[in-house]
């Protein structure tokens, strides 16, 4: 069997719509093509953005849809110690901050920084006296150090310089939540991710992940971000519009969400699928020719 494994690591913010359906997709072709195993990870860290039932009406929809997952589905919010010892093993580089977003808003506007999302290192070198920790934040490394690069499987070699780009960066909120760039790099690991297929929204936050993984000594996945779908006014889809129905026949779900989907991820089925078993066969031939045109890029 193929040591490949892919997941798809939803927010239960809402229920499935088109552009987390697009990640899932892709991400489970890409599984399928190298006949690998496909996992699903809720990633419910965020207790004040977590809808009530939004995990279950997304497992449900991705069942519907026939995408069927390998192993137990893993919620991050039950793995928490994972967490905990991955910040003990990074003590020397994690630093407590007492910053409030305004306070940081602030600091930006003393240094010049205003129209970055840098973080201006305030907290550094130690808190100020009488200034309680709020959250606890990742030392970046100066200089060469800093500059990250990668191979994407779509978009090619991608390059961030955490210092300039990022600054130090938070891996437990000052509301006592796991940060999501510390909980997904621990998760990926445990669960031997070896491929990771997700939204360019993410592109972003790679660089951070394989900084976290460096310092975790942990295997650094292959990266492919897909592009995101935007709503007509060209903002990114919320959880609420484009929403797959629950209760959709399988028609609708072919019609009003596989085949748009797909069409979005520019898979010229060969005919129109007579049922999902029949979309999964044409979708996989079409992803298996999308990689091997990038072949250029080595992406296989
Ligand atoms: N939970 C993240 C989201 O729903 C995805 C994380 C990932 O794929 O790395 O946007």
């Amino acid at each position: 069997m193929s040591s490949y494994r892919g997941r798809f690591a939803p927010s239960p913010t809402g229920p499935l719509h088109l552009g987390s359906l697009v990640a899932a997709m892709a991400s489970y072709l890409d599984a399928r093509v190298h006949q690998g195993q496909w996992l699903v990870r809720i990633e419910d860290l965020d207790f004040d953005r977590n809808v009530q039932g939004a995990d279950t009406a997304i497992l449900h929809t991705l069942q519907r849809c026939g995408m069927h997952w390998d192993e137990d589905i893993v919620w991050q919010s039950q793995r928490t110690e994972f967490y905990q010892t991955a910040l003990q093993t990074l003590a020397t580089h994690v630093f407590p901050c007492g910053c409030s977003r305004k306070e940081i808003a602030d600091s930006r506007v003393r240094a010049g920084l205003q129209d970055q999302q840098i973080y201006p290192g305030t907290c550094r070198h130690g808190l100020a006296s009488g200034k309680p920790a709020r959250s606890y934040r990742l030392r970046v490394p100066d200089g060469d150090a800093a500059v990250f690069e990668f191979e994407d499987r779509f978009l090619g070699r991608q390059i961030q310089n955490l210092a300039t780009e990022v600054g130090d960066f938070v891996l437990k909120r000052a509301d006592g939540f796991w940060a999501y760039q510390l909980a997904v790099v621990v998760d990926d690991a445990l669960q031997d991710i070896t491929h990771i297929v997700r939204g360019s929204d993410l592109l972003d936050s790679t660089a951070r992940q394989i900084y976290l993984q460096k310092l975790l000594g942990l295997p650094a996945p292959a990266y492919l971000h897909l592009p995101v779908v935007l709503s007509t006014n060209g903002e990114k889809l919320s959880k609420q519009t484009g929403a797959v129905g629950f209760d959709w026949g399988d028609n609708d779900l072919l019609k009003e969400a596989l085949l748009p989907a797909a069409d979005f991820l520019e898979l010229h089925l060969a005919r129109h699928p007579i049922d999902i078993p029949d979309f999964w066969n044409l979708a996989s031939e079409m992803w298996q020719h999308k990689l091997s045109e990038k072949k250029g890029h080595d992406i296989s």
